[in-house]
């Protein structure tokens, strides 16, 4: 099938809830994308940041191959080597969180964090932040800030409420006895791009130590290296009682996981679980990816390929630039005007960036981005910043 052929039966087809790009990727290699009749693009997207090793990593693809000649499907109840070998790599990662459940979401791995932190503190209320995104499933849509997400959808989850991101006395104001839980990311991503202060995630810490509240983190983009540590976290210095991981764990292929810390109780067999959570196939995928994660150092690559790229994306001089933001290789554009038009001419010039809310443009390329692919990024970027816009208002 071409291209158009493709695209024609997707929009045929399809549910309608994406807005769908009218060309068709059948191939990746690295950062790179393939359409079907062969262009090349440079992925800036990750697949919103799943694709933190780059496409068809080599090593991923074998283990995938060896496990589904092997065992695909099993449940949880029923212990398996390459899960077994999962929960002792990804607990060995975070000192404090020893224990973990598989899923096969993000929004899943937050739904789990909700029904833990209720069910282990025998209270109702979750507090997040605005701009927050956590899923669209009910609990993390509830979660989830931004109205558009919300919309048409209630009613949602009772106990949700929505305070201002690194404000401290606004956080601390909201939390209190009746507080199951606070959930935060490290960095906004869909919001924005706006990366946490060490003040307001160590006074978050604080604040729920005092209250007796549980404290999750949402690493679902942060995580696996995008923000130049293998964990948003460790920017911050702390340790918090849950922590949600999806995206980029498994090297693509599906996968959730809830890391649970001590002062999560009552998780006891029948309060939870998942058909598909901890199958030998991711495990296996998410135990290769770990170790490439750790064998090519990716984050230390991400630490210095985001230093970079900052460095070059601050020297470009545009008055269309109102902010340039964030951590490790998750990079924040924000422009004075609408940026659909930057991104549609990114596109033109073969680049797949993301937005993240009207005005930022959204940058998270495979961490295994070569600095020659960076530079070719920058020229771009160059070239189409320096644009003005008729964002048709
Ligand atoms: C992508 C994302 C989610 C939801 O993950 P899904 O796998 O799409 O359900 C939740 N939180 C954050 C921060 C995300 O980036």
């Amino acid at each position: 099938m071409n291209t158009n052929e493709i695209v024609a039966i997707e929009n045929e087809h399809a549910s309608g809830t994406y807005a769908k790009q009218q060309f068709a990727i059948v191939r990746g290699q690295g950062a790179l994308l393939y359409d079907a009749d062969g262009k090349e693009y440079l992925d800036c997207s990750s697949g919103h940041g799943v694709a933190n090793l780059g496409h068809a990593h080599p090593k991923v693809a074998e283990a995938i191959y060896k496990q589904a000649n092997t065992l695909i499907t099993l449940f949880e109840s029923f212990p398996n080597d390459q899960r077994a070998l999962l929960m002792k790599k990804i607990t060995s990662l975070v000192d404090g969180l020893d224990r973990v459940f598989l899923c096969n979401s993000g929004t899943e791995s937050v739904e789990a964090a909700f029904k833990f932190a209720r069910i282990s503190t025998g209270r109702k209320n979750i507090v997040a932040a605005m701009r927050a995104f956590h899923g669209r499933t009910y609990g993390s849509l509830s979660a989830t800030y931004n109205k558009k997400y919300r919309e048409g959808f209630e009613p949602l989850v009772p106990g949700f409420s929505h305070v201002a991101y690194n404000n401290i006395e606004a956080l601390d104001k909201a939390v209190n006895e009746e507080t199951a839980a606070v959930i935060l990311e490290m960095v906004q991503g869909e919001g924005g791009v706006y990366p946490a202060t060490i003040e307001y995630v160590q006074a978050a810490r604080r604040i729920c130590d005092e209250r007796g509240a549980l404290l999750i983190v949402d690493e679902i983009q942060t995580g696996f290296g995008r923000t130049g540590k293998f964990f948003a976290i460790e920017h911050f210095g702390i340790t918090p009682d849950l922590l949600c991981c999806a995206k980029s764990l498994a090297g693509g292929v599906p996968m959730g996981a809830l890391l649970i810390g001590k002062n999560v109780k009552n998780l006891v067999p029948g309060i939870h679980g998942s058909t598909f959570g901890g199958n030998p196939l991711s495990c296996a995928a998410a135990n290769a990816a770990l170790d490439v994660i750790t064998e090519e150092d990716l984050p230390r690559q991400s630490e210095e390929k985001g230093k970079y790229l900052m460095e070059k994306l601050k020297a470009i001089q545009s008055p269309n630039i109102r902010e340039i933001r964030g951590l490790g290789l998750m990079v924040g554009i924000e422009m004075k005007q609408k940026v659909a038009p930057y991104i549609k001419a990114l596109q033109e010039a073969n680049i797949i960036a993301l937005n993240a809310g009207m005005t930022v443009i959204r940058l998270l390329p495979p961490l295994v981005i070569t600095y020659e692919q960076l530079d070719h990024l920058v020229d771009a970027l160059t070239e189409v910043l320096a644009m003005t816009m008729d964002d048709g208002q």
